[in-house]
């Protein structure tokens, strides 16, 4: 949670300054369906507001948009009064928060325990339905919360809102509901906007724009002036409540859904009921996991009371009912200050900036360092020192820094350039022409040795255990080791010199060493860092040479012939094995004992022979790379990137564009218990669904 500052007067400076930032957020979300940050990041700027009105009461105005919903109706539509507010919902971030929340209900209904339904938080647009009789009669947007624009003529183009209604019904009664676009719907939205845009181009007309997301597509869609555009949009509805209701209803939550239902409602299939809080944990769990998998976006689980009578005995604080609140997911996106741009210096010698960053919670972790790419990027996207800037952890990538929020620039920022020496040994640094990146000459470089312990000694590549990053640098600055190779001329002596370590840690580090010696041939070749070589390409050089003594005979003519090494990768190799000091280091590693022989896995003919496949996301029983070594075990191929040849994308959680990608071109989408049982039987299993 954001922090208050601590006087009063820093405080009113601030938040005067987040009003004005989310006022202008608003407009661009609600008005012009334009947003220009994430909701995470809009979220932060209102959260922060509220802890300095938390803090200074005092300083909470009427107009402040922590006590308002929304914006006011465009002047486009005519007004709609709701009869019953339509307002916003809590948050929750945390089973802590949400036992709070629970509690909270729980003393003022005198009552520990009640049951309460879950249902998805769509992300589209609120909207309000008023049947008379059986008939669509008026559609409204929720506006402010009390006053909204009557869009009915465009909502009775959307199919999944009846215009009459089947079996019985009260006479006059109100639906609340959200209008939303499917993920698929909104590409091909986009999509045809851009050829559009093609044709307007070519007549000299100015381009349509394209939308931001499948939320602000919604609601753009919605707020047309002319329904015929409405209609051309792929828009849905789900219905989450009733509203006010001229007539007898069912008394609980779920009951009435169901009854909604049968007069020809959509409501989702998977709104659940739970007896008490306990059961509910482990609903939003898949919730968090099966959210990829959607067509469309939500952003949280809205738990409600599923006794309605209890509604009005709970009522509203501010804009928010008591009997419902939204558990939202660990945002991927936050803002927070940039401190400073640093440059590191890598394995090979490339220099990357990387941002220093006030600590954030992004995704469910801390971060504090965060990749800036290239000096080109933080140009591209004009980040500065001191900027507040938007952080962003999105599955497996690593955090970046998405841009600055350029609303909070006081004019102090410092604009980057880069070194230039390198920040470690001085060298001047020179810059490649052709991958634009510039790097630290000088082979003798500390950075560049304690980098490559570190990844010598790494996962994937020889495991060692203890050998990280910190012990790297103890190692290269005691000079007991300051190449790979010198590792294995350690013993418990010697490391017993060092600070901090006794004979316990010591003989775990040489029992980690010794241990290391048996890593396959494909580690030892990761192992060794030559420049584009990474699993793959390490896999295909252990197939063809055998054992480590044969990379010291490879050439450009056996190399060519290697399928999936191409000339860049190869000319990196050649490169490196041509290096005096590679080709010692291969020597002595050998004369250490380690000198694998490759045992291919790869099977002709096995159940997976001739299919293509792609593995994304984080898988619970094995890794990714364990996932793709059983692929080619059986004979399958392992693709780089989706594509139309991609036979299945094996996807866990978090998973990110890849399965987007896959799902446009129709390539099949499959979880990892359904790769289990394909690697069982072949996709005879998957289909029959027998196996594990
Ligand atoms: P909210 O969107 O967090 O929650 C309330 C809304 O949830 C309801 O109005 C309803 O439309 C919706 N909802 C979806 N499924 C529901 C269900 N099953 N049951 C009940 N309600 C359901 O609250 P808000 O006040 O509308 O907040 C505005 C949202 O808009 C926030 O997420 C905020 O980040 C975002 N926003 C973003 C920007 C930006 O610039 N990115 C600007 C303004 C607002």
């Amino acid at each position: 949670m954001p922090e208050a500052p601590d006087n009063q007067y820093d405080a009113r400076l601030r938040s005067e300054e987040l009003r004005s930032v989310i006022n202008y957020h608003n407009r661009l979300y609600y008005e012009l369906d334009a947003p220009e940050v994430s909701d995470a990041v809009y979220d932060d700027f209102l959260n922060e507001l509220r802890a300095i009105e938390r803090r200074y009461p005092e300083l909470i105005t009427p107009d402040s948009p922590t006590q308002r919903t929304g914006a006011a109706p465009l002047t486009t539509f005519e007004v709609v009064v709701h009869r019953n507010p339509l307002l916003s919902l809590s948050n929750c971030f945390s089973a802590e928060e949400l036992a709070a929340w629970h509690r909270r209900a729980a003393d003022r209904l005198d009552r520990s325990e009640f049951a309460l339904t879950s249902e998805p938080k769509i992300d589209g647009l609120a909207i309000s339905l008023v049947y008379e009789n059986g008939r669509f009669v008026q559609g409204a947007t929720r506006g402010d919360g009390r006053q909204g624009e009557n869009v009915t003529e465009n909502l009775r183009t959307v199919t999944t809102i009846p215009k009459a209604l089947a079996g019985t019904f009260p006479e006059r009664f109100e639906v609340r509901g959200e209008v939303y676009m499917s993920r698929s719907g909104f590409e091909a939205m986009n999509a045809a906007i851009g050829e559009e845009n093609l044709e307007r181009e070519k007549v000299g007309r100015k381009p349509l724009s394209l939308y931001a997301n499948p939320r602000n597509a919604a609601a753009g869609s919605v707020r047309q002036k002319d329904p015929s555009v409405t209609a051309s949009r792929p828009l849905a509805m789900f219905i989450y409540q009733l509203g006010w209701c001229e007539g007898p209803h069912p008394d609980s939550h779920h009951e009435i859904l169901g009854w909604l239902k049968e007069m020809g409602f959509n409501i989702n299939p998977e709104v659940r009921l739970h007896p008490g809080l306990d059961d509910v944990h482990s609903r939003i769990q898949w919730w968090g996991a099966q959210r990829e998998r959607l067509d469309y976006d939500i952003d949280g689980v809205v738990l409600k009371i599923d006794d309605t009578r209890e509604w009005d005995a709970l009522g509203y604080v501010g804009r928010e009912p008591r009997w419902a609140t939204a558990f939202k997911f660990p945002p991927q996106q936050r803002t927070t200050k940039l401190r400073a741009i640093e440059v590191n210096v890598g394995r090979t010698g490339v220099l990357t900036p990387f941002a220093v960053l006030e600590p954030v919670i992004v995704g469910g972790a801390t971060v504090s360092l965060a990749t800036l790419h290239n000096e080109g990027d933080i140009r591209r996207k004009d980040i500065r020192e001191g900027d507040t800037v938007i952080v962003q952890r999105a599955g497996e990538v690593i955090p970046q820094v998405v841009g600055p929020v350029l609303s909070l620039r006081t004019g102090d920022e410092q604009e980057f350039s880069m070194p230039a020496v390198c920040p470690s040994c001085e060298t001047p640094i020179s810059r490649d022409p052709d991958e634009a990146a510039y790097y630290c000459p000088n082979t003798s470089c500390p950075a560049q040795a304690i980098r490559m312990l570190e990844h010598f000694a790494s996962r994937g590549a020889m495991d060692i255990e203890g050998l990280g990053e910190r012990m790297a640098i103890t190692l290269y600055q005691t000079g007991l080791a300051t190449s790979p190779a010198d590792i294995y001329d350690l013993t418990a002596e010697k490391f017993m010199t060092l600070p901090g370590i006794k004979a316990k840690g010591a003989g775990n580090l040489m029992r980690g060493i010794e241990a290391s010696k048996q890593r396959p041939l494909v580690n030892v070749l990761l192992a060794l860092g030559i420049r584009h070589v990474g699993w793959e390409t390490a896999r295909l050089i252990a197939e063809t040479i055998g054992r480590l003594q044969g990379l010291l005979g490879v050439d450009a003519e056996g190399l060519q012939t290697i399928d999936g090494i191409g000339p860049v990768v190869a000319g990196s190799i050649l490169d490196w094995v041509s290096q005096d000091r590679n080709r010692e280091l291969v020597a002595r590693l050998i004369a250490h004992g380690i000198n694998p022989v490759h045992q291919s896995t790869r099977v002709e003919g096995g159940v997976l022979d001739g299919l293509t496949f792609l593995v994304t996301g984080r898988l619970e029983s094995m890794s990714r790379a364990q996932a793709e070594e059983t692929i080619r075990a059986l004979g399958g191929k392992v693709g780089s990137s989706v594509s139309k040849t991609t036979d299945f994308l094996v996807v866990g959680a978090d998973a990110g564009t890849k399965l987007q990608k896959a799902e446009k071109l129709g390539v099949r989408v499959i979880t990892e218990q359904e790769f289990q049982r394909l690697a069982e039987g072949g996709p005879a299993a998957l289909e029959s669904g027998l196996g594990a």
